[in-house]
């Protein structure tokens, strides 16, 4: 017959808090290792499972010598949402000012990633890419991008029509075009898997199926119970504000989601051989529909960016949520009326990329013979968490983030986040490492 052991009958989420404890938290005495082992302890607690919670978990790791950290997901697996949905494009750097750290982490970010990838055998896809002018108006625009990438040590080359026609034979450029050599792309899903398994292989707790439910007096409460650390980062994308909220920050802010779809090619891989741009719109977050060319040689067009109704609609009525969609037609209707940028004009150029012809005419903008019955199939959907900031009404366009000494919050995980991941989570890691001298 066997005997269970009284530790037996604890659960598992208690057991975990028996563990050594970590360095910036020792118990000092035999009440607290009680009152300790009622919740699990860490020294640091990262709320979210995408890409910079996972990349912040690690880097607090490192240099936090024997550190106890726990990161939480809400989902089954890491990179169930913007990180493991998006297009894979590890961008170059060039379309941002120098000053902005967007500029800096995407240049660092890109070298960075495609070390991870070409160490860990991931796929990467060198293909570089082209961006085009439609007309002899855009050009000055591609003379502001060359001038970014030159202030930011970015390799962007200036090159003629017949150039570009050398590296893609297909393009429609007016006169002149740029081509960025590191501009890649790489399989999302396959580099969130990698890294979740690296950062569990080096010692970071990573429970899965957790929840973050609000604040406590000293941690927070989740699905599985109390957890405390001595400090919180919460990186929860979608949900960042709302979290924020609850430790008396993101007073100003609210995340609004878009929703971006791509349009997938019939045609067989290597029929484009670089990724192809339009200018962007300097003064909006997103980059306009382009030809993107995946991890695997696949070719598609997009993104949308149109307004979603509630957090995680990503398909129908999947994860409806009431009270958000009545939050977020409040805000959406109060931009109708008044906002810093043409909220109008931008959701109603959004909406009408989900007609299949109108964004296959967008895109033979950039590309000779583009045909609509190449482009029948609709990939997933992944969804921009875009912060508002509602006193001036406009979109943020650089990383935002709040802290204190017992907390962070990662409220803009603005795209190229993905990107710019590593960098970032170093610059969070010293952060922290300055709170606490
Ligand atoms: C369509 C699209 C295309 C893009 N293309 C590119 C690109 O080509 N290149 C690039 O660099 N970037 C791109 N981006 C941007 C990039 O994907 C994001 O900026 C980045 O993934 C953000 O990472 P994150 O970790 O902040 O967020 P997320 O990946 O959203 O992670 C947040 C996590 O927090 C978890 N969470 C939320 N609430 C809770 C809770 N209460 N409790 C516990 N966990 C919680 C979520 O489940 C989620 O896993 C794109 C984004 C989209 C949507």
């Amino acid at each position: 017959m066997s005997i269970t052991a009284p530790w037996q009958l604890i659960p598992d989420f208690v057991k975990l808090s028996i563990a050594p404890q970590g360095i910036l938290n020792p118990p000092t005495n035999e009440n607290r290792l009680f009152k300790e082992l009622m919740t699990l302890q860490s020294d640091f607690l990262v709320i979210g499972g995408g890409i910079l919670g996972l990349s912040i978990a690690r880097e607090l790791h490192r240099s936090f010598h024997g550190s106890k950290v726990i990161l939480i997901e809400k989902e089954d697996h890491c990179g169930a949402h913007a990180s493991g949905r998006n297009s894979g494009v590890l961008h170059a750097g060039f379309y941002y000012t120098a000053d902005s750290l967007k500029a800096r982490f995407t240049r660092d970010g890109n070298r960075a990633l495609t070390e991870y990838c070409e160490s860990h055998g991931l796929k990467i896809n060198k293909c570089g890419k082209l961006v085009v002018a439609q007309n002899e108006s855009e050009l000055p625009v591609l003379d502001e991008l060359m001038k970014r990438a030159m202030k930011n040590g970015v390799d962007l080359r200036a090159i003629d029509q017949k150039e570009a026609e050398s590296i893609e034979p297909r393009v429609k450029t007016c006169k002149r075009a740029l081509f960025s050599p590191t501009t890649s792309s790489v399989d999302p899903e396959e580099v969130m898997t990698c890294l979740q398994e690296d950062v569990q292989t080096q010692g970071v707790t990573v429970r899965l199926g957790v929840r973050y439910l609000k604040r406590t007096s000293g941690g927070i409460l989740t699905t599985a119970g109390e957890y405390k650390a001595r400090y919180i980062i919460n990186c929860a994308g979608l949900y960042a504000d709302a979290i924020g909220r609850d430790f008396g920050f993101s007073k100003h802010y609210r995340v609004l989601p878009f929703k971006g779809l791509y349009l997938y090619s019939n045609e067989p891989p290597k029929s484009l051989r670089t990724h192809i741009y339009p200018v962007p719109d300097l003064r909006n977050p997103f980059l306009g529909v382009h030809f993107t060319i995946t991890a695997k040689g696949a070719i598609k067009i997009g993104p949308t960016a149109a307004p979603a109704f509630w957090r995680e609609q990503y398909k129908g009525t999947d994860n409806f949520n009431a009270s958000e969609l009545m939050e977020i037609l409040f805000r959406q209707a109060g931009l109708l009326f008044s906002s810093d940028f043409d909220f109008k004009r931008l959701a109603w150029e959004e909406i009408q990329k989900y007609s299949r012809s109108h964004l296959v005419s967008l895109a033979s903008k950039l590309l000779r013979g583009v045909r609509k019955n190449q482009f029948t199939k609709w990939g997933p959907a992944g969804i921009r968490a875009q912060l508002l900031d509602l006193r001036g009404k406009k979109l943020e366009m650089d990383f935002v983030m709040e802290n204190d000494d017992y907390s962070m919050h990662i409220l803009n995980a603005v795209s190229p986040a993905f990107t710019c991941a590593f960098p970032f989570a170093e610059y969070v890691r010293q952060k922290i490492e300055t709170l606490m001298k």
